[in-house]
């Protein structure tokens, strides 16, 4: 049997019964069916079911079945059940919001599945990766990721890297040439493997396997870890929770113990104390982190950022630097060619001879060494060589045809490294390389130069002068192209042909900056978080833009790439603060930069869109693609997709992830601040039973269930989800190191506990004295109702009067929630003698109300005057 590298592409081509022109529709279609997706096999996914079944896994949950069983032997039967289903309750609130949860990350990832550019019915189209099916013919060029095993059919200066699935990490060259012996994976040249990224030119290959009869499908095992790593958020809250769990405990036991003292009632104070566990156990706090988390990262999808690991979402509001590339992420990257430079003159795009020798070469460079194309009203390819079809469009020159006219038959492609190219086309029966690229770049390979129909030796007074109409050109903002072309007998070109070259000309092209960016620029500086710009333009250029829209101010320091390579790291080290502008960087530049931040004790956020991008964003703290240009290896790379490539979606992101941290905090607060309260008030009357009897236990157990587990987890949430401001933007951005609870927070948290306790102490208080069963009723109610209320105040720092009662809507619906829940127990006999709940008249419910509202009350006045 042979191997598909073994056979050549005709072989191939028949033996998947496919073509050149690729599989018809109805053909992919029938396969896709017959195959399969073109996907990697999942760890399985818990179900439903299971979901529901771990809710019962928590300790304090197994405490409460233990205290249910303890109920219905002691003969509360009442009790016992209530406690059941209170538990399933709990549960099933637990589980939707986990299967939330989970279908928001998948939806985040569908929309980051790779996509890839298939020829069906002879079409080019780009389909999502998944509908890849066997005997498709892909194309892929250099910034592509490989999502099947193929067989190439055709390659230009193709490099793939495959370490993925071999180790290497060079990238190998690839061709079409057939193998006669059996080889390994790692050599065999002639195919392209599912998970490798096409690091340089381009090919087209035939699908020969998909999904898990793919080499990395063989070992996708060790791929197919679960993904759902804890953030370091969620591990510090954990062992916070888990500490607090433990305190409490023990509180419970002394608790237990003073109880039993005074009261001599075993069950009673058994029960008692477990009840105490639960409502002092702040249950929500683990699970809330990826509720708010997962909600936030929706909120980040409608803002036109896709989070793909929702850990980021946390990391994203602590950013302090955003590193961003210029073309297209701070401008539009919608060239127009202003003017031309040829034969020694600057003339308009229109005033071009093309009898002209020089501006006749100019434009076959601008047209031949292209590959973008207007077809109707669609635009296909690179903005910058798009601007030169468009010029080419001016002279009636159609720019398919003109490429059938001057065949290409070898090339070099663009790589932001050398930043230019080379085609090898047939003009007039001569082989001509003509290349374009960085004026700077291209002048150190001109040896001639072509002025009013002559070509002679370039001078240095030549160079000076073309390097000033650069220069002028730049200063303006302007992005400059230069071109020259060598007359060859080669048939296919190497690098070293890129050379003795005879200079032509240069257009001017200008690219405005979005207008989005300057608003941003300001409110990123704002906000304490220093944009810089970092790009393969021109170091002039770059500094012309960058000052328009405020990265680059007086005082600041623009440098290039070579400049930064020459520079020590300590001396990059003390200047880094004034660099705003890195030009002519290459893409392992972007790497220096990102560290020299990082070892400042920076978070970093760097944009990136191309090939070789990949490393600079995994070792960003947050690294952002480009959705639109983006190439899908820096996809695969980065944390955040940009869906609209523009910076102001970055700053709007980092808003929204201070949000998120901010909402975070809130909820925890929230729940800590209720459940310590409830604590307070128990701790008060066990000491005070030690002098009076009359000092019963101020709760049944029966209602911290239901306010533990009930009416505190919706309210939770719904601070998780408040509307952002960019308030969070007066302040400086998070230290990273600093813990989400800090002493300032704590502070409030025992200050809000603090008066939340004393109202429901009063409210026991006038219990007592209003007879048995009143002192629970109201130091139930009104920590319930208290709790309530609180839900505003924890919205945010801000008082209501600023923020508004009405502007965060699920803080209202689980309000009312609540209260129905609260009233059904006050007004329905049946269910408040299971809550142990009084009859009260409309006094006594004005008191307790009156009671609930007043920590609230204060606590929104200390705001406005803080606010003052
Ligand atoms: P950024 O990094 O901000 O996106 P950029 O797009 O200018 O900036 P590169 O794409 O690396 O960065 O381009 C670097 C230089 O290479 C450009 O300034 C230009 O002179 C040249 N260049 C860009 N595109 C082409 C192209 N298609 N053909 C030839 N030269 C090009």
């Amino acid at each position: 049997m042979k191997y598909f590298y073994q056979k050549d592409s005709e072989e191939i081509l028949s033996e998947l019964e496919t073509s050149n022109s690729g599989l018809s529709e109805n053909e992919a279609k029938s396969r896709l069916e017959k195959n399969g997706l073109n996907k990697l096999p999942e760890a399985p996914r818990p179900s439903a079911f299971q979901i529901f079944l771990n809710q019962f896994k928590d300790l304090i949950v197994l405490i409460l079945i233990v205290a249910a069983v303890i109920s219905g032997f002691t003969g509360d039967h009442e009790s016992s059940i209530v406690i059941i289903i209170v538990l399933i309750i709990n549960a099933i609130l637990g589980t939707t919001q986990t299967l939330n949860a989970q279908r928001s990350v998948d939806s985040l990832k569908q929309l980051s599945v790779p996509k890839v550019k298939v020829i069906r019915n002879g079409v080019k189209q780009e389909i999502n990766s998944e509908q890849l099916t066997v005997g498709d013919i892909i194309e892929f060029e250099a910034g592509d990721m490989i999502v099947a095993d193929a067989r190439i059919i055709e390659a230009s200066s193709l490099q793939v890297q495959e370490s993925a699935l071999t180790g290497e990490s060079h990238a190998v060259d690839k061709t079409i040439e057939t193998i006669e012996d059996e080889v390994v994976v790692g050599d065999q040249t002639n195919m392209v493997f599912t998970g490798s990224q096409v690091t340089y030119g381009k090919g087209r290959a035939v699908v020969t396997s998909i999904g898990v009869a793919t080499e990395i499908g063989k070992i996708s095992e060790l791929l197919n870890k679960a993904t759902t790593s804890k953030s370091p958020l969620q591990k510090s809250i954990d062992e916070f929770s888990k500490n607090l769990s433990i305190g409490i405990i023990a509180l419970c036991i002394v608790v237990f113990g003073l109880t039993y003292i005074s009261s001599k009632d075993f069950g009673g104070a058994a029960m008692f104390a477990i009840a105490l566990a639960v409502a002092a156990v702040p249950e929500a706090l683990a699970s809330i982190i990826t509720i708010v988390e997962s909600l936030g990262s929706q909120t980040l999808a409608k803002e036109n950022a896709i989070m793909k690991d929702i850990n980021a979402v946390e990391t994203l509001g602590s950013v302090s630097i955003i590193a961003s590339d210029k073309t297209g992420t701070l401008t539009q990257n919608k060239m127009t060619v202003e003017d031309v430079y040829v034969n020694g003159k600057l003339l308009k795009p229109d005033e071009l001879s093309l009898e002209d020798k020089a501006s006749k070469m100019l434009m076959d460079t601008m047209v031949l060494t292209n590959d973008s194309f207007i077809n109707g009203d669609q635009k296909v390819g690179d903005p910058t060589e798009l601007a030169l079809v468009e010029l080419g469009r001016k002279y009636n020159i159609i720019e398919q045809d003109y490429r059938e006219n001057y065949p290409r038959i070898s090339e070099l492609p663009f790589d932001s490294v050398r930043k230019f190219m080379s085609t090898l086309q047939i003009v007039n029966n001569e082989k001509v390389m003509l290349t374009k690229g960085a004026t700077d770049e291209l002048l150190k390979k001109c040896s001639h130069i072509l002025l009013d129909g002559e070509v002679r030796d370039i001078t240095k007074e030549d160079i000076d002068q073309i390097l000033v109409q650069n220069y002028n050109f730049a200063e303006e903002g302007l992005r400059v192209l230069g071109y020259a072309f060598k007359v060859t007998d080669k048939e296919q070109l190497t690098f070293d042909d890129e050379n003795n070259l005879t200079f032509v000309g240069l257009t001017s092209m200008i690219d405005p900056p979005r207008v989005e960016s300057k608003d941003a620029v300001e409110k990123a500086i704002k906000a304490g978080i220093k944009p810089i710009m970092i790009t393969g333009d021109h170091a002039i250029t770059a500094r012309s833009i960058a000052r328009k829209i405020g990265i680059f101010q007086e005082g600041d320091m623009v440098i290039d790439g070579i400049t930064l390579e020459n520079m020590t790291d300590e001396e990059l080290a003390r200047d880094l603060e004034k660099i705003s502008v890195y030009a002519r960087v290459a893409p392992e530049h972007k790497i220096r930069i990102v560290n020299a931040w990082q070892a400042k004790g920076k978070i970093v956020g760097m944009s990136g869109d191309g090939v070789n991008d990949a490393p600079a964003l995994k070792q960003a703290d947050i690294g952002i693609a480009m959705g639109i240009t983006g190439s899908e290896v820096s996809k695969d790379a980065a944390d955040m997709i940009l869906i609209d490539d523009n910076f102001a979606t970055i700053v709007k992101a980092v808003t929204v992830g201070r949000n998120i941290f901010t909402n975070i905090k809130n909820a925890i607060k929230y729940l800590l601040t209720g459940n310590t309260g409830a604590i307070f008030v128990v701790i008060a009357t066990t000491l005070l039973a030690f002098f009076d009897t009359k000092y019963v236990v101020p709760f049944a157990a029966i209602q911290l269930l239901f306010i533990n587990l009930v009416t505190d987890s919706l309210p939770a949430i719904a601070i998780g989800t408040e509307p952002g401001t960019d308030e969070v933007l007066k302040q400086a951005p998070r230290n990273p190191k600093e813990p989400i609870l800090t002493r300032s927070t704590f502070t409030a948290i025992l200050i809000e506990a603090g008066l939340i306790a004393i109202a429901v102490f009063i409210g026991y208080y006038i219990g007592i004295n209003t007879g048995e069963g009143y002192a629970t009723t109201f130091a139930f109610l009104v920590l319930c109702l208290a709790r309530l209320f609180n839900g505003f105040s924890c919205r945010s720092d801000l008082p209501l009067t600023k923020i508004g009662l009405f502007t965060n809507k699920n803080t209202i619906i689980a309000f009312l929630i609540g209260i129905t829940l609260v009233s059904i127990i006050i007004f329905i006999p049946a269910i408040s003698s299971i809550f142990k709940v009084m009859s009260l008249n409309g006094i006594q419910i004005l008191t307790i109300v009156g009671l609930a509202l007043a920590p609230t009350i204060v606590v929104q006045v200390i705001k406005i005057m803080k606010n003052r």
